[in-house]
């Protein structure tokens, strides 16, 4: 391609939204034959809300939610926003309520938050999270668990002084166009990988109700930026879709990282290509444009 149909490329895209930057990530994205995509706030919309609470010990919801609403107000998770939010809607009475004081406040990136609030140790997370700290989970507990994972939900335990007390299902509700986006790259011969930090069920659940076939689940930022290496290793030119501080790494290591505009600043300045309306159909605007400019036939 010569220099003007690179600019005239260029220019193409971000008049449709797609932030091009520079000639090599025009030039890369025609190669691009897997595409990676996060899960949370790419796959779906990013925006997770409480379907369900699941108390296992007697307790009054609204002095549950006041314990883990302190804790998690220290997050800025995603999912601590919508247990925030939920537990502000079931106190109905209050505007902006506030919380009693959470003291050791610890986050434990990829797993969850613990906090001391009114003398009783809080700590809110997932499985993996809860068995670390060597607490048993309960046999209805596990059940329930099981229960978001295949309705595609995630499952967050609670425990409260060393006991599971509660468990929340929160649903994130995929993008509308996240099934045809895969089918469209599936007739490209572009193969497409969901990778998340979420839990192997869910993640599964999430996969097969948008034709992914390929899955990697509780994955830490770094291991997202191996699997990147890993699949150029075998000969992929990779694309990596994603949102969030945690896909940073993996942005950055792939033949062209894709950031979600709504996305984190540390996300879009990693990435080569920033779809400015955070759409997923513009993953293959981003791919049809670079071929259409680098292609030798016309
Ligand atoms: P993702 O790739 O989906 O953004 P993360 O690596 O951020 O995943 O988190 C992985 C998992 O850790 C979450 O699915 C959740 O189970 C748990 N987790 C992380 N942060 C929190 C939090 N603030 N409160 C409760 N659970 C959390
Ligand atoms: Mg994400």
């Amino acid at each position: 391609a010569t220099p003007t149909a690179v600019m005239v490329g260029t220019g193409v895209g971000a008049s449709q939204g797609v932030l091009i930057k520079g000639g090599q990530a025009l030039e890369s994205a025609h190669k691009v034959n897997c595409v990676i995509f996060d899960k949370t706030g790419t796959l779906t919309i990013g925006k997770p809300v409480v379907v369900k609470t699941t108390l296992l010990k007697s307790m009054v919801l609204q002095d549950f939610y006041e314990l883990i609403a302190a804790t998690e107000m220290n997050s800025e998770h995603p999912l601590a926003k919508a247990i925030v939010e939920y537990a502000k809607k079931i106190r109905e009475d209050e505007e902006d309520p506030v919380w009693p004081e959470a003291r050791a406040f610890e986050s434990i990136t990829g797993y969850g938050v613990k906090a001391t609030v009114r003398n009783k140790e809080i700590i809110i997370g997932n499985k993996s999270l809860i068995l670390d700290q060597n607490i048993a989970i309960p046999v209805d507990g596990e059940l329930m668990l099981a229960e978001t994972e295949t309705m595609a939900q995630t499952g967050i335990l609670v425990s409260i002084d060393r006991e599971v007390t509660g468990i929340l299902a929160i649903s994130d509700p995929l993008k509308p166009s996240a099934c045809e986006v895969i089918s469209i790259l599936k007739s490209m011969k572009v193969r497409s990988i969901m990778v998340t930090g979420d839990n192997w069920g869910t993640a599964n659940s999430i996969a097969k109700e948008i034709g992914i076939e390929t899955v990697i689940a509780e994955a830490k930022p770094e291991e997202k930026a191996e699997k990147v290496k890993e699949l150029q290793a075998t000969g992929f030119t990779v694309a990596m879709v994603g949102d969030g501080v945690n896909d940073s790494p993996a942005l950055a290591a792939a033949d062209v990282g894709m950031a979600i505009g709504a996305g984190t600043d540390i996300a879009i300045e990693a990435a080569d290509i920033v779809l400015m309306k955070s759409n997923l159909e513009d993953v293959i605007t981003a791919i049809d444009l670079s071929r259409k400019t680098f292609s030798r036939i016309r």
